[in-house]
C-alpha cells in the first residue's frame, strides 16, 4: 500500500498492515453475523469465542505456564501503578521497585501513595541512561513484590536480562516490549502492558498473573479495582474493550504467521541494527545517549549536535513520510519506536534518510 507512512510513533504505534486490513474486511458484518463485533453483547458466544481465543494464543505465543491468569483490564498500564500497591502491598511489607526511567518512577511515585517503597535499584544518576545491573540490585527481604519497567519507553533503555527473586514475586511492566522477543515468563508472578505499542490499539491493558499472587488479597478496595473480580470472571465483570481486544487477538494470529518470537526477535534485532549503525559510524554526528549494554530494541533516542539540527532532521523526515520521530517532552532529541509490526523496510528507509542528512550537514 503506496500510501503508507514511515511510522515510528511511541503508542499508540504501527499496527500490521494485514491486521488493518483483516479488521477492515470485518468490520461492518463480522463472520456473516450481520452486526459488527461492536455491536454485539459481550455475553455473546461470538464475542466469547474471540474473548477466550485471545487468552489461548497469548499463552502459546508468549509461552505461559499453567497457573497464570489472562486478565484484559481498562485504564491503561498507569492503573496497574496503582491497583498493584492496592491489592499486593500487604501492611507491614514494603513494595521494591527498579527505577530506570520516567515510567518506573510514576509507578513508584503511585506506589507510595498506599505504602511503603524501597528503590533496589536505580539509575536516576546516570539520568536514566543505563539499566542496573542485576547485581547492584538489593531486594529487601521483606518485599512484597520487586517491580521493574522492562523497557522505559522514553529514555530508550531495556532490560536485557532478568533478576531472579527467589520467593518474592517479581512483577514487570512490559508495555512497551511485551511479544518483542521471547521471555521466560515462568520468572515473573505478573507481567502487564498497556496494548497500544506491540499487542493492538489503546483501550485494552493485559495482565498476565500466577494464581498464587492472587490469593488473600484485600476485600477493602472498589471492586473494579481488585484483581480478584476480574480472575473470578474471566475478564467479565464487567463490559470488557471488546474491539480492542478483537484487534489484539489479530495481531497475536500475525505474530504467529510471522513464525513466533524467536523470529519476531531475530527481526527486531535486524530493523533497529540498521538504525543504531547509523548512529554509531556517523562519527559522532549522531549520538545515543544510551549505554550500549541497555540500549533498547523498540525505542532508539539520538541526539544530534544542537537542538538547531534537530529541528531541521524532524522537519525534513515530515516531508519525506517519516512519522514520530521527536523525544519525548520531557527529554527532547529524537525517538525512532520500531515495534514489532514496523517494515523494515521503514528503518531501512530511515537508516538511508539519517546517512543522507549527515552528509548534507557536516
Ligand atoms: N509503562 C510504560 C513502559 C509505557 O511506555 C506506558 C505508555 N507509554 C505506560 C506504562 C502507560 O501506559 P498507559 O498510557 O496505557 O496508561
Amino acid at each position: 500500500m503506496g500510501n503508507r507512512a514511515y511510522n515510528f510513533n511511541a503508542g499508540p504505534a504501527a499496527l500490521p498492515l494485514e491486521v488493518l486490513q483483516r479488521a477492515q474486511e470485518e468490520f461492518v458484518d463480522f463472520k456473516g453475523i450481520g452486526m459488527s463485533i461492536m455491536e454485539i453483547s459481550h455475553r455473546s458466544s461470538e464475542y466469547e469465542q474471540v474473548h477466550n481465543e485471545t487468552q489461548a494464543l497469548l499463552k502459546r505465543i508468549f509461552g505461559i505456564p499453567d497457573g497464570y491468569q489472562i486478565l484484559f483490564l481498562t485504564g491503561g498500564a498507569s492503573s496497574q501503578f496503582s491497583m498493584i500497591p492496592m491489592n499486593f502491598l500487604k501492611a507491614g511489607k514494603v513494595g521494591s521497585y527498579v527505577l530506570t526511567g520516567a515510567w518506573a518512577e510514576k509507578a513508584v511515585q503511585e506506589a507510595a501513595l498506599f505504602g511503603e517503597v524501597a528503590l533496589a535499584a536505580s539509575s536516576k544518576e546516570q539520568k536514566f541512561m543505563k539499566i542496573p545491573a542485576l547485581s547492584e540490585i538489593n531486594l529487601d527481604p521483606n518485599s512484597a513484590y520487586l517491580h521493574i519497567t522492562s523497557n522505559e519507553t522514553i529514555e530508550g533503555a531495556q532490560f536485557q536480562s532478568f533478576p531472579d527473586t527467589g520467593n518474592i514475586p517479581l512483577i514487570g511492566d512490559m508495555s512497551s516490549d511485551i511479544l518483542s522477543r521471547p521471555v521466560d515468563v515462568s520468572k515473573f508472578s505478573m507481567i502487564y502492558a498497556g496494548a497500544q505499542k506491540n499487542l493492538g490499539p489503546s483501550g485494552v491493558t493485559v495482565a498476565i498473573i500466577k494464581d498464587d499472587l492472587l490469593v488473600d488479597l484485600p476485600k477493602t478496595i472498589p471492586t473494579m479495582m481488585r484483581y480478584e473480580t476480574h480472575s473470578k470472571n474471566n475478564s467479565l465483570y464487567n463490559t470488557p474493550p471488546a474491539y480492542s481486544i478483537y484487534m489484539v487477538n489479530l495481531v497475536l494470529k500475525w505474530i504467529e504467521e510471522q513464525g513466533g518470537l524467536t523470529v519476531i526477535e531475530k527481526n527486531n534485532i535486524e530493523k533497529s541494527g540498521l538504525i543504531y549503525s547509523a548512529i554509531d559510524s556517523s562519527n559522532g554526528f549522531y549520538r545515543g545517549p544510551v549505554d550500549l549494554g541497555s540500549r533498547s530494541n523498540m525505542n532508539i533516542t539520538f541526539r544530534l549536535q544542537d537542538e538547531e539540527l534537530e529541528k531541521k532532521f524532524i522537519k525534513e523526515t515530515e516531508g519525506q513520510g517519516f512519522v514520530g520521530l521527536k523525544g519525548h517532552r520531557s527529554v527532547g532529541g529524537l525517538r525512532a519506536s520500531t515495534y514489532n509490526a514496523v517494515p523494515y523496510a521503514s528503518c531501512k528507509a530511515l537508516a538511508e534518510f539519517m546517512t543522507d542528512f549527515q552528509q548534507r550537514n557536516s
